[in-house]
């Protein structure tokens, strides 16, 4: 299969389905795209008229310094799972909506082609962020099943304080993928993002990531799992039915 994860932000991925990644990547070609760079940028009031940053020279350094910083945190966790395809769109961070959806798409619909997907992950359609609700829009779009497409499956991930905070709750998993031997990388690969890490029991944090693989894993019979929503699934003929 030809993979394409489609996250809004630098470690989505890997608190997403960090596990299942490590899984694929061993039998499977996967890029990840990551629309945002994940810090967010301080700006004047009034950015949609007038696009300025409202800091200093200094503070503008250091923040791009942060941002390099978050990629270099990206590649890290990413080669423990085994992928080294990553690409990076630079967008806005926490302001993907003052960007045409147009271009997003555009984006994505470029990556499905090139590397010829037939899988895509991305987020979930009712999640708090609105970053992460924008990439699903763009990806369902990107990958809408025109005639000749040659994507056959697609399926949204959760991001534990983001899409389960999210009222009306309305996450509902019905792919569970064992992650019993992933889980271990999993969490090595969220070591690497540091910064982003909290203390338990926030639903980011080394235990609950935990926790929620144990819990996953009791609802399929395995010790650890990482769950999806099937968005949308098709096949000619079943016995090619890989995932
Ligand atoms: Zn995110």
């Amino acid at each position: 299969m030809n993979i394409l994860v489609v996250c809004a932000h630098p470690d989505d991925e890997t608190i997403g389905m960090g596990g299942t990644l490590k899984k694929l990547s061993k039998h499977h070609n996967i890029k990840v795209l990551f629309l945002s760079e994940g810090i967010t940028a301080r700006r004047k009031s009034g950015y949609v008229s007038t696009p300025q940053y409202d800091i200093s020279h200094d503070e503008m350094k250091k923040m791009e310094k942060e941002i390099q910083t978050r990629k270099k945190h990206a590649k890290s966790a990413l080669k423990l799972l085994g992928i080294n395809k990553i690409r990076f769109l630079d967008l806005p961070n926490q302001e993907l909506d003052q960007i045409p959806l147009l271009k997003i798409i555009k984006e994505i619909e470029k990556e499905i082609e090139e590397n010829k997907i037939t899988t895509i992950f991305t987020h979930h359609y009712n999640d708090l962020n609105l970053d992460h609700r924008i990439a699903y829009e763009a990806t369902i779009t990107a990958a809408r099943p025109i005639p000749g497409s040659k994507i056959s499956s697609i399926f949204s991930f959760e991001i534990p304080a983001a899409t389960d905070w999210r009222k009306p709750y309305e996450f509902k998993p019905n792919l569970y993928v064992e992650i019993t031997s992933e889980l271990k990388y999993k969490i090595k690969a969220l070591a690497a993002y540091h910064y982003e890490i909290r203390k338990s029991p926030h639903p980011r944090s080394k235990d609950m990531t935990e926790a929620v693989a144990k819990r996953w894993g009791s609802l399929s019979g395995y010790k650890a799992a990482e769950v999806f929503e099937i968005v949308h699934s098709r096949t000619s003929k079943f016995e090619t039915l890989t995932f």
